[in-house]
């Protein structure tokens, strides 16, 4: 195929990467970020197997890596220590492990590697709205102004799971909010206490307290962990209006492992509160236009995979555009290709999610006396870690990684 001059909306994890694959292919790439000076904000995420050899294809995942925190169990237990998940990466092979990280490290690696691209061109603090097609091509209409970027032969739609640009589109597709959230702060953690292991305590289906390693930051030297506590969007107010010293305690009761990251919040101002969308559409492209990442398929964090997942889109939109002669065919064939895993992950995450943050309690009874067990049997622990490592496609189905994670230094 011929260059291409390719538009990319959004410098977030789906942008910044098919922003370097396409331009190493030899595309001309624009990025149109709507903040003007990106910073790497954000509080821990899980890097997965599958992101880590998308990294290491950019060549960018030793440096993500060195400043997270290597995670080799997942484990959820009820506040009387009842297992109810507790799965180990080496299950499924022993070289292979997670990775907690501050969401910021993963922007700034791929931020970097974006700035220092010679056919990407960075166009900062655009807020795109819409776009329009003429004879010469797509271009990009800025919120406001109106004015307009291109033409490109292709809009790579990237900016999030809240993207407006999907929606005066007559494309079939569903955007949800979840009734639930999740309260995060990312605090240090000197004595570097929280390491090895997701830990989760859930009561009932309306308490999940997460404690997720997170690495050293962007720019640190000192570990950090992030608090996660689920809450209902529509209870946020009342919850913020609530005396912040009994909400500690009632965190210390079902979680005592939560005491030294207590110890740094004041007050509810010191959480932040994210909401989950559920985004479906099928396929990812109308005409010259297609979605990655959260724009495409947003979910429930349940199974840790939303950045990986949209690493592994930049990847195969990449690759569906080798030795293909026509946009119009790469697209069909990545929308083809990618449909197995994403609509498995979906599908997975809608189903369990109720089990974990829902106003159904009886869920939670069947979760504690059936998810612990199946841990231990060998058949569906393996299925249950491939499911957390990305890699899973189906009952019995798995892709193979192109690459493993770096081999982890004997110090950490
Ligand atoms: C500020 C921020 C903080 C986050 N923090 C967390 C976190 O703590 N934990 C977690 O699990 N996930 C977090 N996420 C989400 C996580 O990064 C994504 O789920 C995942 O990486 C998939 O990335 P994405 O590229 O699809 O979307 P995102 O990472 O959301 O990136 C979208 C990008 O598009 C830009 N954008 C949005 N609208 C427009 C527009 N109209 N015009 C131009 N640009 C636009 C945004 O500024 C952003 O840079 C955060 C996302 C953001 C943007």
């Amino acid at each position: 195929m011929q260059s291409l001059d390719i538009a990319v909306v959004g410098t977030g994890t789906a942008g910044s990467a098919s922003a370097l694959f396409l331009a190493r292919a030899g595309h001309r790439v624009t990025v149109y970020e709507r903040v003007l000076d990106p910073q790497p904000v954000g509080a821990g995420i899980m890097l997965q197997p599958t992101g880590m050899a998308v990294l290491a294809a950019l060549g960018l995942v030793n440096e993500v890596v060195a400043r997270g925190e290597p995670l080799t169990h997942l484990v959820a237990q009820t506040p009387s220590g009842r297992s109810v998940l507790d799965l180990a990466y080496a299950d499924l092979a022993p070289d292979l492990y997670g990775v907690g990280l501050h969401r910021g490290v993963l922007f700034a690696s791929l931020f970097k590697a974006v700035q220092s691209e010679p056919r990407v061109t960075l166009k900062l603090g655009l807020d795109i709205e819409d776009f329009t097609i003429d004879a010469a091509g797509h271009w990009l209409v800025e919120k406001g102004t109106r004015r307009r970027f291109g033409p490109h032969d292709l809009v790579i739609v990237c900016n999030g799971a809240r993207s407006s640009l999907r929606d005066d589109t007559s494309h079939h597709k569903i955007v949800r909010r979840y009734p639930w959230g999740a309260l995060w702060a990312v605090v240090p953690d000197v004595e570097h206490r929280y390491r090895e292991r997701l830990f989760q305590v859930v009561r009932g289906t309306r308490v999940l307290i997460g404690m997720l390693p997170s690495g050293l930051g962007p720019t640190g030297t000192t570990p950090q962990v992030s608090l996660f506590y689920s809450l209902r969007a529509d209870r946020l107010d009342e919850h913020r209006a609530s005396d912040f010293g009994r909400w500690k305690e009632s965190v210390l009761a079902d979680a005592p492992a939560a005491a030294p990251v207590l110890e740094h919040l004041r007050s509810h101002d010191d959480l932040l509160f994210s909401e989950y969308h559920d985004v479906v559409m099928w396929p990812w492209n109308v005409g010259r236009v297609v979605y990655l990442g959260d724009s495409a398929h947003a979910m429930s964090p349940q199974l840790g995979q939303g950045a990986n997942l949209a690493l592994v889109d930049a990847a195969m939109l990449a690759q569906a555009f080798e030795n293909t002669e026509t946009v119009d065919d790469a697209l069909f064939r990545y929308s083809r290709t990618r449909r197995g895993h994403l609509a498995w992950y979906q599908f997975v995450t809608r189903w369990l999610t109720p089990f974990f943050q829902s106003d159904l309690p009886p869920l939670a009874v069947a979760r504690d006396l059936l998810f612990g067990t199946a841990c231990k049997v060998p058949l569906f622990r393996s299925e249950m870690v491939a499911m957390m490592a990305g890699i899973s496609l189906g009952p019995f189905r798995r892709m193979g990684l192109s690459s493993r994670p770096p081999p982890l230094l004997p110090t950490r």
